[in-house]
Formats: structure tokens, C-alpha cells, sequence
């Protein structure tokens, strides 16, 4: 059985890294008919926050990333962390460390001035045959791991391939501060074996933890689970990920009008790749999705590729799925649905928008008030084409409301004055929509009702 997790720190928001790797984790284990866990590393009280935690959970909802178990938290976990230390203690695989800061620092200095690689001496490290000095009554003991001192580790990255490190670039690494608290190393191997983790996927600024981490996972006896780290996703411009890129949570993205389809289609291919695809579902990928074609190198930002990929799953949505999202947006602006059908509107208009911000732009005049300006009125209204949109309108006035019919009225007004259909069509855009800019304008009419389009446009031919 397949069991993965997405382990995110809260102390900010779901960025895009984050979010790819909750992404392959969760397809992982999608594909393998697994578990996928997420698990909330908390153990940061200074820097975590309940608005991350929440931030992270709305990210992942709105992703449509569900787990299987959890979210678990590791500040609820504190007592099998004590438990599993007491363990070690008495097992002989972790230590007391009574080194003061001062003494720490002192042997950091020494070993620097030594042209050594600074790192804890062994102290308090007990060692058959060795005379460990009294412990002192006043200076309350951090608890070391006894790290492995010859050999070394070794791990078949899934993505970076093979890794050795010797263990002497290790040092006994503290697992609980001096007031008790466990520290994250620690707190993610106890986790990752308790919760039967098989494939660790995260960014490969954790490789450093990993030897570390396997060598705990050996002294407690566990199984080791296989490791893939992801490279990091630099911006469009080569640059490391920043805020500077612009949207970097993946909800902000959400309020800037993406689809989460469009995001995660994306992020898929962020990185990893099935040939030359790059449009697919979730389903599909799921299907496709292992571990074999990530790719070692920096993934990089395409910012024009995710508007590419917004826009086309805008146009392949239906105007009903849309109206769910776009009503809100409206509602956000203070425009209230109502009268002209928001899907059927949505359906016309679903064509050109790029973003789903732009499409409640775009169809906001259906719900509010429509104000011209008059430069454009002055611009398309002009005196000879007055008359004819009077009779025009009369003609309207008498026929069944449907695009073809509108159509073929305009299209009479337009060849019996031997005139090219926009003389028509643009002042009759910039009276029903107040603007220049919209699909057909037959259809856009034949969205409304008759006698309110007939009502804003006689106001205006006077
Ligand atoms: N909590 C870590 C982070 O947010 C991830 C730890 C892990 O995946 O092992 O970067």
C-alpha cells in the first residue's frame, strides 16, 4: 500500500511550490490506489499561525487535493514524541547534552580556526569504556542522537538518483531542546513512521535532512520510505520563486480569476512531463503520473503558459459552471444577477476572456445600469444614422425575440441604406452593453429581455 503526505509548515500562505509538491504527492497516490496524508508541521510556534493553517487547508480545497487522512497536526502529537524520546534514551540511541551555549560556541570557534567544518565534539556522547564528566545540577540538558560515526548513507533519490553521504559530515543533532520540545528532524521521522509513509515527495531543500533522517529512522528500527525530491521552480526569469513574480499563493490566484483546473494542469507539468501533452485532466494524470519523468533540473515559470491554459479551460467550461463561480465575483462588485440568464450570457462571452475576472467585467452591464459616455454616443450616434435606428428599433419592437430574427433586422437596416453592418452594430453596442468592445451584438440583445433592450435604446433616440 502506497501512503504519501504533504507536510507543509504554516507560517504563510499554500505558495506554488508548495502546492506542486502537494500535487505529485496526491497523484502518487492517486495512482497507486493509496493514501494520500497531510500532515500540519506546527511545531514552529514562533512562525505558525492558524491563519496559514486555514490559508493551506482553502488552498487545498480549492485544488480539489483531498486527503485521506488528517489533517494531522504536531503540536497534537507532542506525547508520542516524549514517548518515542524516553524510548531512545533508555535504548542507548540518544544522550543528554549538558554543553552550554558558551561551550558551544567556543568549540564552533576552535574548529573554525582549525579549518574544521564546525560540529558537535561528542562531549556527553556515551561510548563504552568512556567516563562521561557529572552532569551539572543547574543547566537543564538538550537530548542528542547518536548519530553513526564511520559508514555512510545512502539513498536512491527517485529523482535525483543515487546520494551517499558519510556520516562524518554528521554530528549528534539535537532531537529535543533544553525545555523538552522536540525538534523537526525528529518530529518528521516519528511522523513519517507512524504514518507508514512509503514515498517521501518534497522540495529538495530538504536533501540535507535526509541522511539525517534515515539514520533516525534506522536507530528506531523503521522502515526506510523511498525519497523524491523536487527541484525548486524558479520565476520567468531564472530568478528563485519570489513574491516579486507577482501571484505566488495559490489563492491569489483564485481572486485573480483562474480556474483551479487551469492551475493544477499547470503545475502538472511543472517539472514533470508525458511526452509532449501538456493539456489533460486530473483523471488523466493521475493515470500517467510516476515518478520516473520528473525532471532533476530547476522547473521554470511560464506565467503566459498558465494564462493560455486559464483561458482554454474558461472556454471549455459550461456557462452553468461558470455562473457559479462568475456570480460571485459579481456579487463582490456589488452586482446583483438578475433577469438576463448569467450561464446563457456566460456561454458568449466565455470565448474571449482570459481570466474569469474578466469575464464578470465583461458581463456586468447585463446587471447594472448603463451609462455611455457621451463621447461614445457622440462618436457612433451620429445624425444620419439616427433615423434608421429609430425605424430599427420600431422593427424590433414587433418581432420574436430571438438572435436569427434581431440578426435579420439589423441586417435589412444595414443593406436597405446601403450602409456596412458596424454603422449599425457599434452604436447599437455602445447603447445596449456601454461600451464598443462585445461577442455579436444580435446575441448579446437576444439575452435580454425585449422590452427592457428596446427601453435603453429608445432613451437615446430622441
Ligand atoms: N514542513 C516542511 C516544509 O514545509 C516539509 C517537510 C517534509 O516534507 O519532510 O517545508
Amino acid at each position: 500500500m502506497i501512503r504519501t503526505r504533504f507536510a507543509p509548515s504554516p507560517t504563510g500562505f499554500l505558495h506554488i511550490g508548495g502546492a506542486r509538491t502537494a500535487l505529485f504527492s496526491w497523484a502518487y497516490a492517486r495512482k497507486h490506489d493509496g493514501k494520500f496524508i497531510l500532515r500540519i508541521e506546527d511545531t514552529d510556534v514562533e512562525r505558525s499561525t492558524p491563519e496559514a493553517v486555514q490559508a493551506i487547508l482553502d488552498g487545498m480545497t480549492w485544488l480539489g487535493l483531498d486527503y485521506d487522512e488528517g489533517p494531522f497536526y504536531q503540536m497534537q502529537r507532542m506525547a508520542r514524541y516524549k514517548e518515542v524520546i524516553a524510548q531512545m534514551l533508555a535504548a542507548g540511541t540518544a544522550y543528554h547534552c549538558y554543553c552550554s551555549r558558551e561551550e558551544l560556541e567556543a568549540m564552533r570557534e576552535s574548529q573554525m580556526q582549525a579549518g574544521l567544518k564546525p560540529r558537535y565534539n561528542g562531549h556527553w556522547r556515551p561510548e563504552a569504556g568512556k567516563t562521561l564528566p557529572a552532569a551539572p545540577r543547574d543547566i537543564p540538558p538538550v537530548i542528542r542522537f547518536k548519530n553513526p560515526q564511520h559508514g555512510v548513507v545512502v539513498w536512491d533519490d527517485l529523482v535525483k538518483g543515487r546520494i551517499t553521504i558519510s556520516n562524518q559530515e554528521l554530528d549528534d543533532f539535537i532531537i529535543a531542546r533544553d525545555d523538552g520540545t522536540p525538534t523537526y528532524n525528529f518530529c518528521v521521522v516519528v511522523d513519517d513512521h507512524d504514518m507508514g509513509i512509503t514515498q517521501v515527495i518534497r522540495g529538495d531543500d530538504h536533501v540535507n535532512n535526509t541522511p539525517r533522517q534515515i539514520n533516525l529512522l534506522q536507530a528506531l528500527g523503521a522502515t526506510i520510505p523511498q525519497y523524491a525530491h523536487l527541484s525548486m521552480i524558479l520565476g520567468d526569469d531564472g530568478q528563485k520563486l519570489s513574491k516579486r513574480h507577482g501571484a505566488v499563493s495559490v489563492m491569489q490566484y483564485h481572486e485573480d480569476g483562474y480556474l483551479p483546473e487551469a492551475v493544477l494542469n499547470y503545475l502538472a507539468r511543472l517539472g514533470w512531463s508525458h511526452g509532449d501533452d501538456e493539456v489533460f485532466s486530473m483523471q488523466q494524470f493521475c493515470q500517467w503520473f510516476d515518478l520516473d519523468h520528473i525532471t532533476p533540473s530547476a522547473a521554470q515559470f511560464n506565467t503566459e503558459k498558465l494564462n493560455w491554459l486559464n483561458a482554454h479551460y474558461i472556454k471549455q467550461s459550461s456557462g452553468a459552471v461558470l455562473a457559479l463561480d462568475v456570480t460571485k465575483r459579481l456579487a463582490a462588485k456589488g452586482v446583483m444577477v438578475q433577469d438576463v440568464d448569467l450561464a446563457a450570457a456566460l456561454e458568449l462571452y466565455k470565448e474571449r476572456a482570459n481570466n474569469l475576472n474578466e469575464l464578470a467585467n465583461a458581463v456586468a452591464y447585463f446587471y447594472a445600469p448603463i451609462e455611455p459616455s457621451a463621447e461614445l454616443l457622440e462618436k457612433h450616434l451620429t445624425p444620419d444614422v439616427m433615423p434608421i435606428l429609430k425605424a430599427l428599433a420600431e422593427q424590433l419592437s414587433t418581432i420574436e425575440w430571438t438572435t436569427a430574427n434581431i440578426h435579420e433586422a439589423i441586417e435589412a437596416a444595414v443593406t436597405n441604406n446601403g450602409l456596412k453592418f458596424p454603422k449599425i452594430a457599434m452604436p447599437l453596442r455602445v447603447m445596449v452593453t456601454g461600451g464598443t468592445q462585445s461577442p455579436s451584438i444580435d446575441g448579446v440583445m437576444a439575452l435580454m429581455e425585449q422590452r427592457k433592450c428596446l427601453m435603453g435604446i429608445s432613451k437615446y433616440l430622441v
